[in-house]
């Protein structure tokens, strides 16, 4: 074990990728299993890859807000092609209501008009009068995303098994599950 902790984390979706890397990072020798034949299998593929931690805050509990804050800049830190333009909510006249309640909800946002979001998103121009952005969001493909952790997973040692080579585990002394790929 060379005093370093075995690590086994089952799913390759964004939750065990994010996890699998960040643990290697911390010196743990990990191994990650996932039982379909490639990266991100599951929801991660099909995400939108928002990364907006401040319009989350509108139903995610305060700590789970807390814990997301830097999330632009770990991913930044990490994967190519992050975006950091920000984040436009916008509502049609008749729910603008919607959008006050939204903004009760949230923070880090600057109230915008008509001109604002014509500048925003041209292509929105004459459409919505009134909208909410968020400066500091960004957004991330996942499709590139996955592939680029499963590499930083890889240059730090970290090892993959294929749904062929399915981990026997057992527990050690020490508490942690130890893959036998
Ligand atoms: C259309 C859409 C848009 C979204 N947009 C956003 C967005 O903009 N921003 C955002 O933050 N979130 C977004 N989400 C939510 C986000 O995609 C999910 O919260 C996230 O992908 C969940 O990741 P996960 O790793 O937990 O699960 P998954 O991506 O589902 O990964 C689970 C993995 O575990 C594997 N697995 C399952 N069971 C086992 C097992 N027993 N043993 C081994 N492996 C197993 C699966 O094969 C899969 O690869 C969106 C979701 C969808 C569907």
């Amino acid at each position: 074990m060379n005093g370093k902790p075995h690590i086994l984390v089952k799913g390759a979706g964004v939750a065990g990728l994010t996890a699998a890397v960040t643990l290697a990072e911390r010196g743990g020798v990990v191994t990650l299993y996932d039982c379909a034949d490639r990266v991100g299998a599951g929801a991660s593929w099909m995400a939108g890859g928002m990364l907006a931690p401040w319009c989350e805050a509108e139903s995610a509990p305060a700590e789970v807000t807390a814990q997301s804050v830097d999330s632009v800049d770990w991913w930044a830190s990490h994967v190519p092609g992050v975006v950091r333009e920000g984040s436009l909510v916008l509502a049609p006249a008749r729910d603008v209501g919607e959008l006050a309640r939204f903004g009760r909800r949230t923070s880090h946002f600057q109230n915008v008009g008509e001109a604002d979001i014509a500048r925003l998103e041209p292509d929105l121009a004459g459409r919505f009068q009134k909208g909410l952005f968020f400066a500091d969001e960004g957004h991330v493909d996942p499709r590139k995303a996955l592939p680029a952790l499963a590499e930083s997973l890889a240059r730090l040692g970290g090892r993959w098994l294929w749904p062929q080579r399915r981990p026997r585990m057992r527990r050690h002394l020490t508490g942690w599950w130890i893959a036998q790929g």
